[in-house]
């Protein structure tokens, strides 16, 4: 059965049934976020189901899914020892299948996938997706499953850590942006193909199936639990999943059997690509204009040890965006540089027995930072949200990659035809590009 919800506008209030694509509210006022506002007002688990099913009355779901696995929540000795940490728990999103994590991208992708396929209204529209690489797999895999029509447009050099556990249906396509493209130039593109009829833009952090599938983290940490951490600890790129982590903790609040304290929101970014950081240092209400050129901010961006951490436009000063969460949550922002997010990958293999991936590397470093630097007291309830793992031993297991249907030049990008082209792929019978 579908749950009963509203999306309500941050900044002005209004309510929308939600259609399964709206984004944004239709107010005259600058850009914010919507929020799914359930008629569930107490957090009800579905013993019975497994993965994000279990919290599935605060998920936006008009169509049935599947699960694909499992997030695992575990009390760390090792690592709490090391970082002198009383109660460290790790919110494992990866593959780890003796610990019961078992998503198949090995990345907390799979879960906003899921979310995403179960909003998106199954009536032959085309899902226009852009991701940096892990959304990608996940989603197309996802698409395949639920007989989705969708583009996924990554940068072409995230091609290569792809890997499925299946062969993609005819009508789900990876399109790659060649040269030295990042994620904002996939996103530049998919939003190009998402402006043609039939075609609907996922949305990223708009996306309300994709923040509140990813809070189900948050969830499931309290339900191991029983109450609130006083820390989430997260890396960000665009923020969806520290702004998922705080609705699911108001909830929970409005719950009031998990506490009435917000979680405090330890966000890390990769250094020196942190506008993040660089805004709220600055206390800024808006990012601050980086003084850098263009092709420096690219390097940059490709330069960092986690490139999924790379987009230079997270929603930061907009309601309900990173800014206000940080403030509500009285957050902190640090950084981490590619040696100590690599460092930090060494310990968590050594001190934990997985493997982990550069982003989940930067947020260990950066609450390491912040335990030296004293902001994290000893007796603290920390959350490490580690938001991809156990590649390693996933990899023995599946081992398909994608091709692309199409590779875009960089320079090509903003080239109406190309959308076109990519259009009208999917009106062809035979479905090929
Ligand atoms: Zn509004």
């Amino acid at each position: 059965m579908s749950p009963s919800y509203l999306l309500r506008c941050t900044a002005c209030g209004a309510g929308y049934q939600d259609d399964g694509v709206r984004l944004h509210c239709d107010g005259r006022h600058a850009r914010a976020l919507l929020r799914t506002e359930y008629a569930q007002r107490t957090l009800a688990v579905d013993e019975t189901a497994g993965g994000i099913l279990r919290y599935e009355a605060w998920l936006p779901h008009r169509n049935e899914v599947e699960p694909s696995g499992s997030t695992a929540i575990y009390r760390s000795d090792a690592l709490g020892d090391f970082l002198d940490l009383q109660n460290l728990w790790i919110a494992f999103n990866g593959y780890w299948p003796v610990r019961g994590a078992t998503l198949p991208s090995a990345t907390f992708k799979d879960i906003e996938a899921d979310a995403i396929a179960g909003r998106f209204p199954r009536d032959g529209r085309v899902l226009v997706v852009a991701s940096a690489g892990n959304t990608a797999a996940a989603l197309a895999q996802a698409c395949s499953r639920y007989d989705v029509p969708a583009v996924v447009v990554v940068p072409e050099q995230a091609l290569e850590r792809l890997r499925l556990t299946a062969p993609l249906a005819p009508n789900v396509k990876i399109v790659a942006i060649g040269d030295d493209s990042t994620y904002d130039d996939a996103i530049a593109f998919a939003e190009r193909v998402a402006q043609l009829d039939g075609f609907v833009f996922e949305g990223g952090t708009f996306n309300v199936a994709r923040r509140d599938g990813i809070g189900t983290t948050l969830l499931a940490f309290s339900e191991a639990a029983g109450e609130l951490p006083d820390y989430y600890v997260q890396a960000i790129g665009s923020g969806a999943g520290a702004i998922a982590a705080h609705e699911a903790a108001l909830r929970l609040i409005e719950d009031g059997r998990y506490g009435a304290r917000l979680p405090r929101l330890l966000l890390v970014q990769n250094a020196p690509s942190a506008p993040v950081y660089e805004a709220w240092r600055a206390k800024s209400e808006s990012l601050v204009e980086e003084a850098a050129d263009e092709l420096t901010l690219r390097r940059r961006a490709r330069g960092l040890a986690a490139t999924v951490l790379g987009t230079r436009v997270p929603p930061y000063g907009i309601a309900g965006g990173i800014r206000s969460i940080l403030t509500e949550s009285g957050g902190d922002v640090v950084v981490a540089t590619n040696e100590q997010a690599c460092d930090a990958m060494a310990l968590f293999a050594e001190l934990e027995g997985v493997d982990i991936e550069p982003a989940a590397g930067v947020a260990l470093a950066g609450l390491r930072n912040a335990v030296f630097a004293g902001i994290v007291p000893q007796e603290a309830v920390v959350v490490l949200h580690v938001t991809g793992g156990g590649r390693k031993i996933r990899n023995g297991a599946f081992s398909v990659t994608p091709l692309p249907a199409l590779t875009v030049p960089l320079a090509a990008v903003r080239e109406p035809r190309l959308a076109e082209l990519v259009a009208a792929s999917f009106n062809s019978k035979e479905a090929t590009l």
